[in-house]
């Protein structure tokens, strides 16, 4: 052998293990769609998880992206759809898992909830011989979650509220979050923290990070917060290195070119009054303290009760009904309580609380 040849690194193949899920073997380089068996409907039709898995030809991460668990909440399933068309498991690293629709009771019914009314994101870590709901919990986190090292947990607004594109994490406390956060590059990041009984508390204990994905409506189709989503989504993966952007390809701008808001305090405005409630104030829309943010009228007297903004902030969320009664929830106002510290101390004025930011918005 010549001095020179000695020095040609000779190829090698490069084999990746092949994936196994629920009894599935993926080679590296293929996707597959996988169902975790749930159980039977009362009329014995199968239920099950279907995961879509695609093992990366190349070694990296692997990551998860769940949607509907609360079953009314739909953005995420188009997200999910969407995201798929453009992957193909030859050009990704790492292996990615999605499960468009967790809650397949819930979908079907329309509801958020399970057919026995337990809420799903409360039911984790769950347990094998539990509730259904703790059943489902513990299938998703054992066959899917603790597999990965990151997720994403799609979710919206409940019916008649609409939720500005948004990500919740716990920021201030997991640098990585907020470095993930901003790959995501939605228009507001809420620190929040993980509430007992969460897929995102239940993935932490695992040692596994979540960014919460809220945006739009419960039953509806937001196409700016499902752009969102799928734009975000890709932020993730090109920051994991699961995906490279070939070469001469720039990175699209993001909807928040100076970055995220980062928010680690908010509140609900409510209802002074019932009636009939209008305002021009979108989600996005900055306030300022006092401002007058909308009305509710007496539909047989000409009443308009003003709804002012209690301090300044962005709206994050807002109810979509026009018919409100008293204490109704009408604006989730967002503020940066570090920032406004320093303004706020020697001004003795009382500054009301905030209210704690949970993994998705309920009945509040
Ligand atoms: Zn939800």
């Amino acid at each position: 052998m010549s001095p020179e040849q000695s020095t040609i690194p000779v190829p090698r193949l490069q084999l990746r293990q092949p994936f196994v899920i629920s009894g599935v073997s993926i080679d590296a380089g293929e996707r597959h769609l996988v169902d975790l068996p749930v159980s039977r409907l009362s009329n014995h039709t199968p239920v099950s998880i279907p995961v879509h898995v695609l093992h990366g030809a190349r070694p990296g991460p692997s990551m998860f992206i769940t949607a509907a668990i609360h079953g009314d909440e739909l953005n995420g399933v188009e997200i999910i759809r969407r995201v798929l068309r453009l992957l193909s498991p030859g050009n990704l690293s790492g292996t990615l898992m999605c499960a468009p629709i967790v809650n397949a009771y819930g979908f079907i019914g329309r509801s958020r909830y399970l057919p026995d009314r337990r809420d799903l994101n409360r039911s984790f870590p769950g347990s094998a011989g539990g509730s259904l709901a703790g059943r489902i919990a513990n299938l998703l986190l054992t066959e899917v979650v603790q597999r990965s090292q990151i997720g994403i947990d799609l979710h919206t607004a409940a019916i008649h509220r609409v939720n500005l594109p948004q990500i919740r994490c716990e920021y201030l406390k997991y640098p990585r979050l907020k470095q993930l956060s901003e790959a995501f590059g939605a228009p507001v990041v809420v620190d929040s923290p993980e509430r007992q009984g969460s897929l995102r508390k239940a993935a932490r204990e695992k040692g596994v990070d979540v960014l919460v994905y809220e945006g739009g409506e419960g039953l509806r189709f937001d196409d700016f917060a499902i752009e969102a989503g799928v734009n975000g989504i890709a932020g993730v993966m090109l920051e994991m290195g699961m995906l490279e952007l070939p070469d001469g390809v720039e990175a699209a701008p993001r909807a928040a070119a100076a970055g995220p808001v980062f928010a680690n305090a908010s509140r609900w405005v409510r209802a002074p009054e019932g009636g009939i409630f209008r305002t021009s104030k979108r989600i996005g829309a900055a306030v300022n303290e006092g401002e007058v943010i909308g009305h509710i009228a007496n539909p047989y007297e000409d009443v308009d009760v003003p709804v002012v903004a209690p301090r300044r902030g962005i709206i994050i969320g807002r109810t979509t009904l026009p018919i409100v009664n008293l204490g109704d929830a009408l604006f989730h106002i967002a503020w940066s309580a570090e920032r406004e510290a320093k303004v706020v101390p020697d001004s003795g004025k009382v500054v009301e609380a905030a209210e704690p930011i949970m993994d998705e918005d309920e009945i509040l």
